[in-house]
């Protein structure tokens, strides 16, 4: 049940964006926390504080036409949600997958403003992308792809506006041909434009790593508050990203086992005592751009290959889902539970359903939700940005310094405002409530904006 007060403004929401379930279910998730906030403190429910923050500051849809290989001209629809400015510039990711509508870019960029607010770095929240398929694509169709999707985007675009990202579907790659783009229509080398850039064009250290690695300092920090760590432990990561294959590394250096992976596709067991060959793994998801599928057939048969199965089913101690919304249910949370799960962190974007977490906290496990979990991305994307106003460029060691103190820092703003409101241990509780406290706080200072 939503406080009486949050109701009509959720009823709104519905009203406005309607068929827009991810983003409901985004507001309702934070909605859900802010009870206990207005009811200690009754003057942010004041000046339609909620409405505004439940509202975005501009949406932008756009044609994106190209040409593809075969000289057939193909249309794409571009977005860009720029959510939230009040801490900063809008920062967040680009996604292209032809899942992507207007309610799926309205979800992100709302969790990408409270994650950003965590970081307590100076970025507003934002996201994009297109519902362009890069799978199957030749290099030219990307990169006249990404040429057409920026000449639009380019205008809305600024070190001092909006800086975009990679996220599903956009990597280095991908960012590399639309800085190219911005660079040609503006006639400007504002690196500080775009995030995820290459090391010799204005690019961070660690960035590429940030999201998984920063997803297991979180998890280890929380393990740490019941005398826990991931040393000895088996993990399972589902997703085949960036954000799994750092969380893999990561795991293992701290002593972890991940004995399973996936990718849209299916999932694969590792059945020797190693864990994952990350070397292996990385060869065939970074360099031959392969699946998981073409993992197994080069272990053999020191793995089993599961097609189309959930890797929910494998037992393991922490499970780290860093593919894609929703990708893990209630059903799977119980699967999970009964077999002796301790710790479940968010790589991904809002991975567990609201029913799955609910599973979760009754069966008291730690639980990471990605707004904290995986804010590390986007706070090094910060230390890009920073980067690039000082003209400078750091050492991987002092980047990922910055990177463990503030993903540390993250967790324990969180756990205590969890106890500061009467539930320790609900991190989505400390999350939510301290991403708003300081988003609203900057709204509030800034008069009726
Ligand atoms: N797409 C990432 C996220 O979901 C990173 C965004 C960024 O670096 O701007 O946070």
């Amino acid at each position: 049940m939503l406080d009486e007060k949050l109701e009509p403004i959720f009823a709104d929401v519905l009203r406005r964006n309607p068929g827009e379930d991810e983003f409901h279910q985004a507001v309702r998730e934070v909605l859900d926390s802010l009870g206990a906030v207005i009811a200690k403190h009754p003057d942010y429910a004041e000046g339609a504080l909620i409405e505004r923050i439940c509202e975005p500051e501009r949406q932008i849809i756009f044609r994106v036409p190209w040409v593809d290989d075969k000289g057939q001209v193909q249309i794409n629809r571009g977005f860009r949600v720029q959510f939230n400015s009040a801490l900063g510039p809008f920062k967040g990711g680009l996604r292209f997958h032809p899942s992507v509508l207007l309610g799926t870019v309205k979800f992100l960029g709302f969790e990408q403003v409270f994650k950003n607010a965590l970081t307590g770095m100076p970025i507003g929240g934002g996201k994009g992308g297109s519902d362009f398929d890069p799978k199957g694509r030749s290099e030219h169709e990307i990169m006249r792809f990404c040429q057409s999707f920026m000449t639009e985007l380019s205008r809305h675009l600024g070190e001092y506006t909006d800086v975009p990202a990679g996220d599903i579907g956009v990597g280095q790659r991908e960012i590399g041909y639309m800085f190219g783009q911005y660079k040609r229509i503006t006639n400007r080398y504002e690196s500080g434009v775009l995030t995820g850039k290459g090391l010799t064009w204005g690019g961070s250290r660690v960035r590429t790593e940030a999201t998984g690695y920063g997803a297991v300092y979180f998890v280890e920090r929380m393990l740490g508050t019941r005398k826990q760590s991931f040393d000895g432990k088996k993990v399972i990561v589902s997703g085949a990203g960036n954000v799994a294959i750092y969380t893999i590394e990561k795991v293992s250096k701290l002593g972890g086992r991940v004995i399973a992976c996936s990718d849209s596709h299916g999932y694969v067991v590792e059945n020797s005592g190693s864990g994952i060959d990350l070397d292996l793994l990385k060869e065939i998801k970074e360099k031959k751009r392969g699946r998981v599928a073409d993992y197994a057939a080069a272990r053999g048969a020191g793995v089993t290959y599961v097609p189309g199965g959930q890797i929910w089913d494998v037992p393991a101690d922490i499970a780290m889902p860093s593919a894609t919304q929703n990708e893990l249910t209630a059903h799977d949370a119980r699967t999970l539970v009964k077999n002796g799960v301790i710790a479940v962190g968010e790589g991904a974007n809002m991975p567990c359903t609201p029913e799955a977490v609910r599973v979760f906290m009754e069966g008291n496990v730690l639980f990471a939700p990605g707004k904290a979990a995986n804010a590390g991305g986007v706070a090094t994307s910060a230390l890009e940005m920073q980067q690039n106003a000082s003209r400078d460029s750091w050492t991987f060691e002092a980047t990922e310094q910055r990177l463990a103190n503030i993903m540390n820092g993250i967790h324990d703003r969180c756990a205590e405002v969890a106890d500061v409101y009467g539930s320790p241990g609900n991190y989505v509780l400390g999350a939510n409530v301290t991403g708003f406290i300081r988003v609203a706080e900057a709204m509030r200072a800034l008069g009726v904006v």
